[in-house]
């Protein structure tokens, strides 16, 4: 594990704090979740909720999410077979790629990926196989179908698709999800999917890939909490799929963790069945400040690319005559008092994210201003 050091998202939040610089590196939000939410928290810490949860989460956590994912995406899954509560997204990530490769065993996925896929799939000693994602003359990223095609052989385990898309706000198309899904069932691989932006599409529909035909039975899908209900520090995430997938999921994640954060389960239990409004509320949130900083970026001078969906926008620092996104991230902070994280380190083939730099607007609107202010200075 020595090539991984330190994860970019703690370098620049340390950074951020040493300098005093505005942090739009690390994808958190600055204000707390629905109220509804922490107020259920606090009731369960008082009433002594305090000890191991059950291994696959409380039934109130389980039923919670099969009752999401029906409401918003018409899945139907069973709670107390084909659901497992994890330590954040992430747990869920580790030990789903931890069950099902054998070392030497391939994984596709897209490049830029999130960072931690790329530290499971060697914690489990498969081998990743990425296909890279690229601005098209449009600016939105595109992969290359043959280059999809190519990825898959005889070794391959798995596909695993986050859409929307971290770093990217890319949203994979009906069209390319369809492809992907042909992929896995012709070559009979499983799908693991990240769907932790599910509620952020600024755009259009979110499609589980797991909706599509033939996908149910080979797909786990992972979401968390922290994103939709801005509580990134509960770490509550979770699997769902067939039985025998999350059972496999399961066997791994009882020695990683065993369980986490009883006290919160109910409290997230309670976020899952708020009202539509809250999720609406939430998505028209994001997409202006999304808006508002997309707005700025291009007025600092930018060349800012679309984003769809998630936290984020990806910038080219090209104009601002910056090459390489890593020095100009370092460099940032005591240029103008901004933090932003450089998106090369997600990519094994780094020349394709040298001058891309990916910017978090998950922050408060005034927040957003102060670094736009600061960033238009560097013109
Ligand atoms: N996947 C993606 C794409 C993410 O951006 C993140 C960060 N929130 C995670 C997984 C990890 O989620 P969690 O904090 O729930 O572990
Ligand atoms: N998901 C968050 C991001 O992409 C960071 C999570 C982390 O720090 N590991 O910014």
């Amino acid at each position: 594990m020595r090539p991984f050091g330190t994860t970019i998202f703690s370098e620049m939040s340390a950074l951020a704090i040493r300098t005093g610089a505005v942090n739009l590196g690390q994808g958190f939000p600055d204000t707390d979740g629905p109220p509804e939410m922490l107020a259920a928290a606090a009731e369960a810490l008082a009433a002594g909720a305090n000890q191991y949860p059950p291994l696959p989460g409380i039934p109130a956590l389980r039923q919670a999410i099969v009752a999401h994912d029906q409401r918003f995406w018409g899945l139907t899954t069973d709670p107390d077979t084909e659901v497992v509560v994890t330590a954040g997204a992430t747990e869920a990530i580790a030990a789903t790629i931890l069950a099902l490769c054998e070392p030497g065993d391939e994984v596709v996925c897209f490049e830029p990926y999130y960072d931690s896929y790329a530290a499971a799939i060697t914690l489990a000693g498969a081998v990743r196989r990425p296909v890279t994602l690229r601005p098209g003359p449009d600016g939105r990223y595109r992969f290359d179908e043959e280059a999809l095609r190519a990825a898959f052989g005889p070794r391959t385990r798995l596909v695993l698709l986050n859409s929307p898309h971290n770093p990217t706000g890319k949203v994979f198309t009906p069209a390319e999800l369809a492809l992907i899904a042909e992929l896995c069932r012709e070559h009979r691989t499983y799908a693991v999917t990240d769907e932790v932006y599910e509620h952020l599409i600024f755009e259009g529909e979110h499609v589980p890939l797991a909706s599509l035909p033939g996908m149910r039975e080979r797909t786990l899908r992972i979401s968390s909490a922290g994103k939709t209900f801005s509580c990134t520090g509960w770490k509550i995430g979770w699997a769902t799929g067939p039985a025998e997938l999350v059972s496999a999921v399961q066997r791994v994640k009882q020695f990683l963790t065993f369980v986490n954060a009883g006290p919160l389960q109910p409290a997230v239990a309670v976020a899952l069945g708020l009202p539509d409004a809250y999720f609406t509320g939430f998505t028209a949130r994001l997409k202006a400040n999304r808006d508002r900083l997309v707005e700025g970026l291009t007025a600092a001078g930018l060349g800012v690319l679309p984003s769809e969906g998630t936290y984020f926008v990806t910038a080219d620092i090209r104009p601002l005559g910056g090459t390489d996104g890593v020095a100009f991230c370092r460099e940032l902070p005591d240029r103008c008092g901004v933090v932003a994280v450089p998106t090369q380190v997600f990519y094994d083939h780094q020349d394709a994210g040298r001058h891309l730099i990916r910017f978090a607007f998950c922050k408060r609107p005034e927040v957003i201003d102060e670094a736009v202010g600061r960033l238009k200075t560097l013109a």
